[in-house]
C-alpha cells in the first residue's frame, strides 16, 4: 500500500486533510488504546510513517517523485544530494500527539523553518554541474548572544507558563497543548534578554550561499542542503533549505531524460551520395557517418553523448534527426541541372522514389476504395 492508500486520502489531499485523517486513525490504533494487539501496533507505525512523510511539503514531494525509496534512504544521490527521510518521532509525537492525546513530555524549542528557493540553469550548467551564488533573506544566530537570546545568561522560571513548558487549550473536543511561546518550551527564561535580537537569539538576515550542482540534475529536481534554513530560536537547530532546479531550454538540444535530441540540416546531395558530418555535442563536436540515400527523418544514435544521470550513473544518448535541406535561390543553370536530373530520375521513378511509389500506391487504392462504396 502506498501512503496515500495508508491514510485513506486521494494523492491531492490538503494538508489540513492529511492531518485529519492521521488524527481519525491515531485514535483508532494508538498503543495507548488497543493494548498488546500487536497487529494493531504494526499498523500504527505505518501510519505513523505514512503521515511523517505526506505531512512534510518537502518529503511529500519526494516521495510523489521517488516513491519510498526517496523518503527511506539518507541520500542515494551523489554530490550534494541529501535525499530524504529524517524524519524524528519527537517533531511529530510533539506536534500530533500532544494535540490528540495531551501528551506531558515537555517541549522543546521547535527548529527553524526549511527555506525553498528556485535556480535557473544553462542545459551545460545542469549536465556538467556548476556551482551557483544565492541569496537568501533568512534567520541566523544571533551573534552578540551566541545564540542564547540572553544578555547574561541569568535565568528565571518562565512567567507564561510557570515552568511547564507548555500551555493548555481547549478547542473542541481536544484539550491541546502547546510549547510555550515565551520560553520555546524549555520552562525557564532570561532574566535580561538579548538587546540585539530581543531575546530571540537570531536574527534577519541576507544570507550569500554557494550551492554545489551536481551533474546530471533536470528540471524538478531538487536538492536539499541540511541546515541551512533559518535558524532556530533561542539556539535551535536551523531548518533545511530546499533548492528547485529549473533547465533553460537550449538552442541546439532537447533534453528527453538522459538522452540529448537535435536535428541536423543536411544538404541534398550528401543524403544522396552519403558523407561524413561534423555533429555538435555538449563537449566537442564529433563526426557522423552519413550512409547513401538518407531520408528526412532518419534518426541517428551517437552513444554516449547524452546525460549523465545524477540517480543510475548511467549516460545517455545524442539523437539526431536529419532533415533534408532543398536548395534556394538557384541560378537558371543550376535549375536546369535539377531538370536534367528530374528527368533521369523519373524515367526509372519506382527505383530512385520508394517512398512516393508506395505512397502514390496507397492514394490510388485509397481513391479506388471510396469510388466502389
Ligand atoms: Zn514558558
Ligand atoms: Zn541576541
Amino acid at each position: 500500500m502506498n501512503y496515500y492508500q495508508i491514510l485513506g486520502v486521494s494523492e491531492n489531499a490538503t494538508q489540513v486533510e492529511i492531518k485529519k485523517a492521521y488524527k481519525r486513525l491515531a485514535m483508532k490504533y494508538h498503543p495507548d488504546r488497543v493494548g498488546d494487539d500487536k497487529e494493531k501496533h504494526e499498523k500504527f507505525k505505518e501510519i505513523h510513517k505514512a503521515y511523517s512523510v505526506l505531512s512534510d511539503e518537502a518529503k511529500r514531494a519526494q516521495y510523489d517523485r521517488f516513491g519510498e525509496a526517496g523518503v527511506n534512504t539518507g541520500g542515494g544521490f551523489g554530490g550534494g544530494f541529501h535525499g530524504g527521510f529524517q524524519g524524528d518521532f519527537g517533531d511529530i509525537f510533539g506536534d500530533i500527539f500532544n494535540d490528540v492525546f495531551g501528551g506531558g513530555a515537555r517541549g522543546r524549542p521547535q527548529r527553524g523553518r526549511d527555506i525553498q528557493v528556485q535556480i535557473e540553469l544553462s542545459l551545460e550548467e545542469a549536465v556538467f554541474g556548476t556551482s551557483k551564488e544565492v541569496h537568501i533573506a533568512t534567520r541566523v544566530p544571533c551573534s552578540y548572544c551566541e545564540g542564547t537570546g540572553s544578555e547574561d545568561g541569568n535565568m528565571q522560571t518562565c512567567e507564561t507558563c510557570g515552568g511547564q513548558g507548555r500551555v493548555r487549550l481547549q478547542q473542541g473536543m481536544f484539550s491541546v497543548q502547546q510549547t510555550c511561546p515565551r520560553c520555546q518550551g524549555s520552562g525557564r527564561m532570561y532574566i535580561n534578554p538579548c538587546q540585539h535580537c530581543g531575546g530571540e537569539g537570531r536574527r534577519q538576515e541576507t544570507r550569500k550561499l554557494s550551492i554545489k550542482i551536481p551533474a546530471g540534475v533536470d528540471t524538478g529536481d531538487r536538492i536539499r542542503l541540511s541546515g541551512e534554513g533559518e535558524a532556530g530560536p533561542l539556539g535551535a537547530p536551523s531548518g533545511d533549505l530546499f533548492v528547485d532546479v529549473r533547465v533553460k531550454p537550449h538552442p541546439i538540444f532537447q533534453r528527453h531524460g538522459d538522452d540529448l535530441f537535435c536535428e541536423m540540416p543536411i544538404g541534398f546531395a550528401t543524403a544522396c551520395l552519403g558523407g561524413e558530418l561534423e555533429v555538435p555535442t555538449l563537449d566537442k563536436p564529433v563526426s557522423l557517418k552519413i550512409p547513401e540515400g538518407t531520408q528526412t527523418g532518419k534518426v541517428f544514435r551517437v552513444r554516449g553523448k547524452g546525460v549523465k544521470s545524477v540517480r543510475s550513473n548511467r549516460t545517455g544518448d545524442l539523437l539526431c534527426k536529419v532533415v533534408i535541406e532543398t536548395p534556394v535561390n538557384l541560378s537558371a543553370e543550376q535549375k536546369e541541372l535539377i531538370r536534367q536530373l528530374d528527368e533521369s530520375l523519373s524515367k526509372k521513378s519506382k527505383k530512385h522514389s520508394p517512398k512516393s511509389s508506395s505512397w502514390l500506391d496507397s492514394v490510388k487504392g485509397f481513391f479506388e476504395k471510396v469510388k466502389s462504396a
